[in-house]
């Protein structure tokens, strides 16, 4: 596609729009407030659909020593490590509580420390942590998934030893960008030295599955910046890179996102061509892509998925694991039973006031009706595989509709239809999330998206 018709393309599809970590996506949620008893009845009724006992477990550990100004993420800034200990506590206490309630006999498939930044809390933190947890249950790497976020300054030989040792085979590296400009921007400084430092040391120790998070379109970040990055990233050969778009969400997080203008963002064309370059090169030197913003090596087991039509997504992003239930433990975390979602309270205090009284922490989330669950599905294999089937599950009417509305990405080249199958085109790739939109029913009813989500491009 030649420079002037992307150009255009990006004119016209660059809206605000969800990224689809769920649908329906969270500020269309209905249950607010979400009662233990829905929620739990929730998780039933996934039981008896399911008859599994796999869960992924997420852990929310929010905790941050200082604050980087691109940051979107549920945080808690502070250098007082006495937190560690009453924070873990509550968490530990949180499974628990769920499994008195049903979950006694789940086998953990996937366990995923986020953050904040996980490598605040001490080693013997996480292994305590990770022991409760995995109580009772015998755990074989090779069957369980095991992965956390490092943050390159704060990542301890102690830390990926420890962990190694209980199990996790992959890391995630926030990387962002390696220009000193763009660090000082977002306030986040870490040499390619330092990460060159972590990575090797965990190589060395035998994690097999290391990401290296990288984000298009920060503040005062040029073409040039990007291209850097991508080679610096490139001189360690990461299993698997993340590009992700800079969510300029200034009113969601007022406070992190300030510390920088908004004339010093790209946006539009200038920032898809950020992605779209570096892209090329990451396709030139051998990575896949796969779904949206991801590239692995054709070896890793994220990429060996997504070609044999395997990959799952969930709120911890995608995974190779699609077991029935995610289960989010921690402050702000979210949890997923397919017919339901349940978000945890937003702030450290009252996560850890309602552990304290014996309830699940929940504060709002969605009961799934017979739509959404269709709906669901086709975003779902939208993302991980960029097709979908219509009409298997789909009413005469919402198929009519969704038709009308996809004419224009047809004749745009976005997608083709092939009998039942709709495929996204190799052009289309970049606008998956507005192909998504298209079927999103909440968001066709809704007024107006502006100050909700971030861009699409
Ligand atoms: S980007 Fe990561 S380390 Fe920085 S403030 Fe956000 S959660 Fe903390």
């Amino acid at each position: 596609m030649n420079f002037d018709k992307r150009a255009q393309l990006i004119r016209k599809y660059d809206v605000p729009g969800p990224r689809y970590t769920s649908y329906p996506t969270v500020p269309y949620w209905k249950n607010e407030p979400l009662s233990n008893e829905e929620w739990l009845q929730s998780i039933h009724r996934n039981q008896k659909h399911f008859s599994s006992d796999d869960v992924s477990l997420y852990v929310h550990l929010p905790y941050c020593e200082s604050l980087c100004t691109f940051c979107g993420c549920h945080k808690r800034i502070t250098k007082n490590h006495s937190v560690e200990q009453p924070y873990i506590d509550a968490v530990i206490k949180e499974w628990q509580l769920y499994k008195s309630a049903g979950l006694e006999k789940s086998r953990i498939k996937e366990l995923h420390f986020g953050g904040g930044t996980p490598t605040f809390f001490q080693a013997d933190e996480l292994v305590r942590l990770v022991h409760s947890l995995l109580e009772n249950q015998q755990v074989d790497p090779s069957e369980v998934e095991m992965g956390f976020e490092a943050h390159p300054n704060n990542t301890s030989k102690e830390h990926l030893e420890k962990l190694h040792t209980l199990g996790f085979r992959r890391l995630s590296l926030g990387v962002q960008d390696y220009n000193p400009r763009v660090q000082k921007a977002i306030n986040r400084i870490q040499p390619f030295s330092q990460v060159k430092k972590v990575h090797e040391l965990a190589r060395g120790i035998g994690y097999n599955s290391i990401s290296h998070d990288l984000v298009f379109g920060l503040p005062k970040q040029s073409l040039k910046d990007m291209l850097f990055t991508v080679e610096k990233t490139l001189e360690l050969r990461p299993d698997r890179i993340s590009l992700y778009s800079y969510a300029h969400v200034p009113w969601v997080k007022r406070t992190g996102q300030r510390g920088f203008d908004e004339n010093d963002l790209p946006t539009g064309e200038v920032k898809r061509e950020l992605y779209e370059q570096a892209k090329l090169r990451l396709l030139d030197v051998g990575y896949l892509e796969i779904g949206m913003d991801h590239f692995a090596l054709k070896e890793d087991s994220l990429a060996q998925a997504f070609l044999s039509k395997n990959l799952h997504r969930n709120f911890m992003g995608y995974t190779t694991q699609n077991t029935p239930m995610l289960i989010g433990l921690g402050m702000s975390a979210i949890s997923d039973s397919w017919f339901g979602f349940a978000q945890n309270k937003k702030s450290v205090e009252a996560y850890i006031d309602g552990i304290n009284k014996d309830q699940l922490p929940v504060f709002r989330g969605h009961l799934l009706t017979k739509e959404d669950l269709v709906i669901r599905q086709h975003i779902l294999d939208l993302m991980c595989h960029f097709e979908t089937e219509l009409g298997v599950h789909d009413s005469f009417d919402f198929n009519l509709n969704v038709l009308l509305r996809l004419k224009g990405m047809v004749e745009d080249r976005l997608i083709e239809i092939d009998g039942n199958t709709l495929r996204i085109t190799e052009e289309g790739i970049p606008f998956v999330r507005n192909v998504c939109m298209i079927f999103d029913q909440s968001l066709q009813s809704s007024a107006s998206r502006e100050g909700v989500f971030s861009r699409t491009i």
